[in-house]
């Protein structure tokens, strides 16, 4: 195939894709170049919840496109207050700054924790330290890599960016241990995504948020892929009925088509920042703000948050109900699962392989984890669809299948 030539050839090899080549998508559809369909069970990650080429962002992308693109923050725009206004009334919060990938925002947002640790808790210079979880995924720049424990991540990559301490997920004593006077914020996923969709016990967050609180430590949360509906709720903060004190949006905040992410904060966070102090020279752009309001405003015009968390709930049961050997255990909330698979029966990947080959589109992580997180605006039939499929798989890979034919041969 000419395309995967092309790119064997010509990319570089971080990556390892499955074996076929999209050419279209319509919402939770996608097409490769020989016009067979497939359901979209990845979504990009959350950053296509909307679904693909949907077409309100399509029409907010071509008008504003046709308008003005990218002027530069050197000017204001008549475009990213009404943005960044929607941004702030959605997470109860105070200002945004945005950016455009999600490692950019979590930069932004290590930043802003450092320097309010030094002028507003008062850390000496240079000395101030952020709290991450084991695990974490918050993207891929030397300093993002500096504070994940995953030796795949950072092999061959260092000298690394210090001032970060990695606590065990899930665990607030070892958090509240670790918190010192020098600790300026604790920046976590509320799901930790990448590490296989792992849910923390309820009340982690209202912990972290008490004990954050207590020692006057920022609690940043990282929703770049939680965030905008993906677990049933606009924020995941919102389960628990807490404010962070920083917000880090990317994905669907671009609607699927761009590019689009935001540190969001309280005032006295934001203000650390002067001019001068840190930018973007694509951040904030009119194109990137006009399709941001449009992807916030199609998620609430669409319930698409109230879709996540019904669909989502019939997800996870319709999993749970599953009896195979192969399926040692599934999480997750809203539109957002894991299937650990056991290894000693298959691997995720080969459950991806298989997967693709009936018509649906996923991804395995850490090779035990195949992930469930179609479109928001999946329908439910073509989501039962793609579960069956997901079902037939697991039987063919544990050989139920293979041990029932021999018998029915004998009988
Ligand atoms: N934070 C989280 C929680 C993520 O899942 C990701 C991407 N998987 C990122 C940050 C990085 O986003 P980007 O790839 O847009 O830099």
């Amino acid at each position: 195939m000419r395309a995967i030539d092309l790119e064997n050839r010509y990319s570089a090899h971080n990556y390892e894709p499955l074996p076929v080549v999209l050419a279209r998508g319509k919402g939770a559809y996608l097409w490769d170049t020989s016009g067979r369909r497939y359901v979209d069970m990845m979504s990009a990650y959350s950053a296509a919840s909307h679904g693909h080429a949907h077409p309100r962002i399509l029409d907010a992308l071509a008008a504003q496109a046709g308008r003005l693109a990218v002027p530069s923050r050197a000017y204001f725009n008549d475009r990213l207050g009404p943005f960044l206004a929607e941004l702030c009334k959605l997470t109860g919060l105070d200002a945004a700054l945005p950016m455009n990938t999600g490692a950019e925002a979590v930069e932004t947002a290590v930043k802003a924790a450092r320097r309010w640790g030094y002028r507003v808790k008062g850390i000496a210079r240079d000395r101030a330290e952020i709290m991450v979880a084991s695990g974490n995924f918050h993207g891929r720049t030397t300093t993002v890599i500096s504070f994940s424990t995953e030796p795949d991540y950072r092999d061959g990559f260092g000298p690394f960016t210090p001032g970060f301490r990695a606590v065990p997920f899930s665990d607030l004593a070892a958090i509240e241990r670790a918190i010192t006077p020098e600790t300026a914020a604790v920046l976590i996923e509320p799901i930790q995504g990448e590490a296989g969709i792992i849910v923390p016990p309820a009340g982690y967050l209202a912990g972290l948020r008490r004990i954050c609180d207590a020692h006057r430590v920022l609690l940043i949360l990282d929703e770049v892929q939680s965030g905008l509906g993906r677990t049933g709720a606009w924020f995941a903060f919102q389960h628990e009925g807490i404010r962070p004190d920083g917000v880090i949006l990317g994905k669907a905040l671009g609607g699927g088509v761009l590019p689009v992410s935001a540190f969001v904060a309280t005032r006295e966070v934001m203000d650390v920042f002067t001019p001068g102090s840190h930018g973007s020279t694509f951040g904030g752009n009119p194109l990137a703000a006009a399709v941001g309001l449009e992807a916030l405003h199609v998620i609430r015009e669409e319930g698409l948050v109230e879709r996540s968390r019904d669909l989502g709930a019939h997800m996870l049961a319709r999993l749970a109900a599953i009896d195979s050997p192969a399926l040692k255990h599934v999480r997750g909330r809203g539109l957002w699962v894991g299937a650990e698979i056991d290894p000693a029966v298959t691997s995720a990947r080969a459950a991806c392989e298989r997967l693709l080959e009936k018509g649906v589109l996923s991804k395995e992580t850490h090779r035990t984890v195949v992930r469930l997180a179609p479109p928001l605006v999946i329908a439910r039939d073509d989501l039962d669809w793609a579960l069956d499929r997901f079902q037939d798989v697991l039987r063919e890979l544990d050989g139920v299948t293979r041990r029932a034919d021999a018998a029915l041969a004998l009988a």
